[in-house]
């Protein structure tokens, strides 16, 4: 949870990363010595990464509840805990198949009768009894019926604690809080997590053991202890990354043997031939890029900008010059669709310069690549673009000097060691529109420069509107008008079925596709998620691009690859269950090519907080703002609170800066008297090793 550059980017190493760091550090305890842990929880605590005692103990609540601060019933809407005595037997009321609900009526301290309901839980007919006092965590429905539809409780002659802070964890069929909380708490009885730190070192800068700080995010008696034991422990997460960014600071200033003339008059060549003007962004990132391959050591520079900033021409430019000046360059992507892209892109503006232009990719023909390999030996000047095949062993050049790569983090593990292994002595431009909130970009990119493009060429028209209930219908009215007028519409929701969550019903794919079809006429509406096979989806997704479909129903499956050119209008269904940065990538669908579009945000469920959000996202356009944005909200301190979000990538905490700044102030103290190579055996530094450039 605390491994947050990791996380943002590579959260799919997430899990493995982690139960590493503890691996490294301690001999294991089974699961099976916990008692309360059979077999069958086990095997689902495995299937999930935990697989032993230390990985349960570093398995953090995803949040607290604060008991003290318990409220009473109001129909606002709001998530909230309630603690309130149970005053009817629990009711089982069965809806449909696989759906049923639990009800009792509860007293809450205002003397208020209300009725709390579970969805699928029927198992809570058992659990709970008559003048049981119960701390219930949910929100009332919005039907204005007196429910209280409850999120997750707690019996109170159940709580195993005095104190005023009890942690909520992720849970797993099989294994709920119960379990969870009495499992954690055993093993944190037997077994101690070491600190990354030597003990001498431990002692003079914490004046506490890191066990200490484990138990504390267990179980804190209040905020601020909470706050400390985080802090605590994102400082040794981030040291490794600390000593990482040192080292290649330290190892920048290596000199370089390419040097370049001529940049000002090959730059004015190429602008001279395309077909716009750079914007002022896009010419100081030139001359950033100019700096630095004129300089005596290599360039290591990401240039960041959302898709459509116009980051390609600025690359080229570098080739230009690195290629005009008799050395080789380049340019890898992580898809053949986009190299291509760039090869047509690049290929008549190099050629006009009189450049050698190549394109290499697994489907290049054989003799076609001895052909390219042949140049690049015999160091013709020229520029390969191409896919990861441009990594092939077989590939020799002593001329290389300058290489681009386009969205380095799309490419694999394997792919990215090869890469860090062709940058050594050249001239590095890496290319994103990955936004990355400035603070992070500091700890992921430490050794590397970032050269920022805000602003299209040609700025988006999306408008963006928050939707409440009562005004569905006027959106949807206006959709129809504009369908009617040539109008093609996405619609996302966030899950193909229906999940078991209360506040959700009718939201999913599935059950959306059918209210629309209530709606607007069937053969208008198709629906596409990633249970279709490829088939089919590559059908419906041609028949959404040529027109005969108006409106495509799915989930997220269209935030990467689909382009459909002339879609001009996107609603985002619950919009309040994905992190902004998705948003951003959805709305992004919409609008190309400077063209009028409208995204709408139809929440029927929004918390304040996420009203918040929501209302900074439409009202901000550039991705970097709002991954600053979500950064900053869900930042410092955060693990604190409700997260109704639910899901797991909502759940992250981020780093925050001043953490980061500490540790950084730490390490500037311990390396002026001990050696810090304890950190090189740290995970998080073998990690960072095999992605980053140098
Ligand atoms: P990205 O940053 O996503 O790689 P591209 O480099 O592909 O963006 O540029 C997107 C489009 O914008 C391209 O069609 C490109 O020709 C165009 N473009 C780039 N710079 C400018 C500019 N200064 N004025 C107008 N159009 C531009
Ligand atoms: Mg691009």
């Amino acid at each position: 949870m605390y491994i947050i550059y990791v996380v943002y980017i590579y959260d799919l190493f997430y899990l493995s990363f982690a139960l590493t760091c503890v691996l490294l550090y301690n001999h294991c305890m089974e699961l099976s010595e916990i008692k309360g842990l059979g077999s069958k929880r086990i095997e689902t605590l495995k299937s999930h990464g935990i697989n032993t005692a230390e990985d349960l103990v570093l398995f953090f609540p995803k949040s607290y509840y604060d008991l003290d601060s318990n409220d009473t019933f109001k129909e606002d809407g709001k998530y909230k805990l309630i603690k309130a005595t149970v005053i009817s037997d629990i009711k089982v009321v069965r809806i449909r198949k696989n759906f049923t609900y639990s009800m009792c009526d509860c007293l809450d301290l205002n003397n208020h009768i209300f009725k709390a309901i579970w969805y699928n839980q029927t198992y809570l007919k058992n659990a709970i009894k008559v003048d049981d006092t119960l701390y219930l965590f949910g929100k009332n429905s919005n039907t204005k019926r007196n429910y209280f539809v409850v999120s997750t409780y707690k019996n109170k002659n159940k709580i195993d604690t005095e104190n005023g802070l009890i942690p909520i964890y992720k849970t797993f069929s099989g294994v709920g809080q119960s379990v969870l909380l009495a499992s954690i708490k055993t093993a944190l009885e037997k077994i101690i997590i070491q600190s990354i730190f030597p003990k001498d070192i431990e002692n003079e800068i914490f004046h506490s053991q890191y066990q200490n700080s484990i138990y504390n995010i267990h179980y804190p008696e209040n905020e601020k202890i909470l706050s400390l034991a985080k802090e605590r422990i994102d400082i040794e997460k981030i040291m490794p990354v600390i000593k990482f960014n040192d080292d290649i600071k330290n190892k920048s200033s290596q000199k370089k043997s390419q040097n370049y003339t001529n940049f000002d008059e090959i730059y004015g060549e190429i602008c001279q031939n395309l077909p716009y003007k750079l914007t002022n962004e896009q010419i100081s990132v030139i001359e950033e890029i100019k700096n630095d391959m004129l300089s005596n050591s290599s360039m290591n520079r990401l240039i960041q900008g959302d898709v459509g900033t116009g980051k390609t021409v600025l690359a080229l430019i570098a080739c230009a010059v690195c290629v005009k000046n008799n050395y080789q360059a380049m340019v890898v992507a992580p898809t053949e669709i986009l190299a291509q892209q760039h090869y047509k892109t690049m290929k008549p503006i190099l050629e006009k310069l009189g450049l050698k232009i190549h394109f290499l990719s697994g489907s290049t023909k054989a003799n076609e690549r001895s052909y390219i390999y042949a140049d690049l030996k015999f160091g013709v000047p020229c520029l390969i673009v191409g896919t990861q095949a441009c990594l092939s062993d077989e590939i020799e050049s002593d001329k290389f000097a300058l290489l681009v790569i386009d969205e380095q983090h799309r490419f694999g593990v394997n792919q990215r060691t090869k890469l860090i292994n062709k940058a050594k002595n050249m001239d590095l431009l890496m290319l994103s529109a990955t936004p990355i909130p400035r603070s992070l970009s500091l700890v992921y990119y430490g050794g590397v420069e970032i050269s920022k493009i805000n602003n299209p060429p040609l700025p988006k028209r999306i408008q963006t509107n928050i939707v409440p209930q009562n005004k569905e219908d006027d959106m949807w009215k206006f959709i129809s008008n504009k369908i009617e007028n040539g109008s093609k519409v996405f619609v996302v929701c966030a899950n193909i079925d229906e999940v078991d969550d209360d506040t959700y019903f009718g939201l999913s794919a599935n059950e959306f596709y059918k209210f629309l079809t209530t709606k607007f006429p069937k053969e208008w509406i198709k629906l596409a998620h990633g249970k279709l096979d490829s088939k089919d989806e590559a059908k419906i997704i041609k028949d959404f691009s040529d027109g005969t479909c108006k409106i495509l129903v799915s989930t997220t499956i269209i935030e990467v690859g689909v382009d459909i050119k002339d879609a001009d209008i996107i609603v985002l269904v619950s919009p309040e269950k994905f992190g902004l940065a998705t948003l951003h990538q959805l709305r992004g669908r919409v609008g190309r090519h400077g063209k009028e579009a409208f995204c709408f945000c139809m929440s029927r469920n929004l918390s304040e907080q996420s009203y918040e959000r929501l209302k900074f996202f439409a009202s901000h356009s550039s991705g970097f703002d709002i991954a600053e944005y979500d950064f900053k909200s869900r930042g410092a301190g955060s693990i604190y609170g409700t997260k109704q979000h639910g899901r797991i990538e909502d759940i992250f905490s981020y780093i925050s800066l001043e953490t980061y700044e500490k540790a950084k102030k730490i390490y500037e103290i311990i390396s002026k008297k001990y050696d810090t190579s304890f950190l090189l055996d740290a995970p998080e530094y073998e990690f960072l090793s095999n992605i980053s450039f140098n």
